[in-house]
């Protein structure tokens, strides 16, 4: 370790550590594994759902107990598919979030759901456990297209899923739309977004199909038996959803998330602005005073390590470079982009201008950033409408400059 590195870490040791605000909770588990899929997630059938809710039950007990929490602004139970709890267990999981963490009244609480999984007893049960967003994983509006990529549900499960939630009161919906799909046509892509403008939902999600290693696609893939569209009939579907969604008034404030106006998800602007949150259950990632950790993967694993100490796979020091670099990354996702005075809020003594000024002025001169200077006296960096479409080589460019 350098001296400048260990003498940055004796600094961090004495500042008290701040408190989460931000609470993300996994259930890995899902009726069926989806064909792309390579989160921490296992078929249903078999998994000891109830014990692997004791286990986060002590998860939350070690964790509250090493870093108390002051205020919870915002809690996402993702997955996997949190909808596959039976309606009891997702009573007694809510409540156990509530005794542990303390929710503010405004808490934004999302959990994803699959459609399918979500029948009238169970949307009660996250209601009046204090559920109040969900964001359905709906990908597209084609009954072939969900069945080619491994989905359990069809288009009739999304819209009674749907009308089921709003049955139960919930008006906070989104749901997310895959595109760059196996034989997805840009027809196919536009008819899905009719469909899901038609519905009037709150936030729409976008994203395209990744194919990670370790999954069926990548087998496939490899083989060459995977049709995908041609890079260029992806990015006119990227521009199609854009545009349709912009025009339909929804605002683009992050690469991948559109909104009316006040619905914007709030916990993950957590991830965005680099900010602390606390994470629990079988793979969950967490990040707090600078130190970012992953639990145990695998059901069983993370069950028993629970028994004597905080599940975690590992823990790592992230040294100010990285975080810099993660400001910037994660920042930028953002359409309303980066602000001189929160970067150098995050990281006293050094400037946006220091670090990255060839970066910004490359970025500046190609298109795909634009700098505004504003009234208050700071400086913005955003990506322009060209970087929105290059977003990666974008993110990439300001990572791994002082190796
Ligand atoms: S529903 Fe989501 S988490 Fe579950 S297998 Fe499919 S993509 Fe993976």
């Amino acid at each position: 370790m350098t001296e400048a590195r260990t003498a940055e870490r004796q600094h961090e040791e004495r500042v008290p550590m701040a408190a989460p605000k931000a609470l993300y909770i996994h259930i890995p588990f899902c009726t069926n594994k989806c064909h792309y899929c390579d989160f921490t997630s296992y078929v249903l059938k078999g998994q000891p759902v109830d014990d692997y809710l004791d286990a986060l039950e002590r998860e939350m007990e070690l964790t509250v107990k090493e870093l108390p929490p002051e205020r919870i602004d915002t809690v996402f139970v993702g997955g996997g598919t949190p909808t596959v709890l039976t309606p009891p267990q997702m009573k007694r999981f809510l409540e156990s979030v509530k005794r542990h963490f303390p929710l503010v009244d405004d808490v934004e609480f999302t959990m994803e759901a699959n459609p399918g999984t979500t029948d009238p007893e169970k949307l009660a049960a996250m209601f009046e456990g204090g559920v109040n967003r969900i964001s359905f994983g709906v990908q597209s509006f084609n009954n072939e297209l969900l069945e080619r990529i491994g989905r359990i549900h069809n288009v009739d499960d999304v819209y009674r899923s749907l009308d089921n939630a709003r049955a139960a009161g919930f008006t906070n919906l989104s749901i997310d739309l895959m595109f760059g799909l196996p034989k997805q046509t840009i027809e196919s892509l536009e008819d899905s977004v009719e469909k899901a403008l038609a519905l009037d939902l709150p936030h729409y999600s976008l994203y395209s199909l990744k194919v990670e290693e370790n999954t069926l696609f990548h087998k496939l893939y490899q083989r060459d038996e995977l049709p995908l569209p041609s890079e260029d009939e992806e990015y006119s579907m990227y521009v199609h959803l854009m545009d349709r969604l912009k025009g339909a008034g929804y605002g683009h404030y992050e690469i991948s998330n559109f909104a009316k106006p006040g619905y914007e998800g709030r916990h993950n602007s957590t991830y965005w602005r680099n900010e602390a949150y606390y994470g629990l259950g079988a793979g969950a990632h967490g990040y707090a005073g600078r130190k970012r950790h992953v639990n145990v993967k695998g059901v069983q694993p993370y069950i028993d390590y629970t028994h004597t100490k905080l599940p975690r796979l590992e823990t790592h020091h992230v040294s100010e470079q990285e975080a810099i670099e993660d400001f910037m990354m994660v920042g930028l996702r953002l359409l309303e982009g980066v602000r001189s005075s929160s970067f150098a809020a995050q990281f006293p003594g050094t400037t946006l201008e220091d670090k990255f000024g060839d970066v910004l002025d490359k970025m500046l001169k190609d298109g795909l950033l634009e700098r505004i200077d504003t009234a208050d006296g700071d400086t913005v960096y955003k990506l322009s409408d060209r970087g929105v479409l290059f977003g990666n080589d974008v993110f990439g460019a300001f990572i791994g400059l002082e190796e």
